[in-house]
């Protein structure tokens, strides 16, 4: 009798785990890059007072610094997007992870709705955020 295969292999459980921590720094990237150039101005704003040149320079490196910021930025996204559609090839939620049942949206056929968490995705697997609720 063959043994029945209960769990997923280890390439398809690490790809999920990798998914999964690839979302969440996506998730805080953005307030991480705001903090890092709110404590940039408080710097450059000090150093106005002590050493001008400095100020002037920390402006010029932090423009410099928006290039690889959104280089992470794309790369995260492109790697997100490639595990989510690998998640939902078997048919798995990207977000919540359960093996729940991804419909067919009404409005659209390339993307997809989770029955259990109600988060929708493209077919290229980008996060559909939910709209907003409030009444115009
Ligand atoms: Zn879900």
């Amino acid at each position: 009798m063959p043994r029945l295969r209960i769990y997923p292999s280890r390439t398809v459980y690490y790809s999920g785990v990798l998914h999964t921590t690839v979302r969440a720094i996506r998730a805080a990237f953005p307030v991480c890059v705001f903090v890092l150039y709110l404590l940039a101005f408080i710097a450059a704003f000090a150093m106005v007072f002590m050493l001008p040149i400095g100020a002037l320079g920390l402006v010029f490196v932090s423009l410099m610094g928006l290039i690889p910021v959104v280089m992470v930025w794309t790369i995260l996204g492109m790697l997100e997007r490639r595990l989510a559609r690998a998640k939902l090839a078997r048919g798995i939620c990207p977000a919540c992870g359960r093996p729940a049942r991804m419909r067919a949206r009404g409005d659209s056929a390339s993307a997809y709705a989770c029955t259990a968490c109600e988060c929708e995705f493209t077919a290229n697997g980008e996060d559909i955020a939910l709209p907003d609720p409030t009444p115009a």
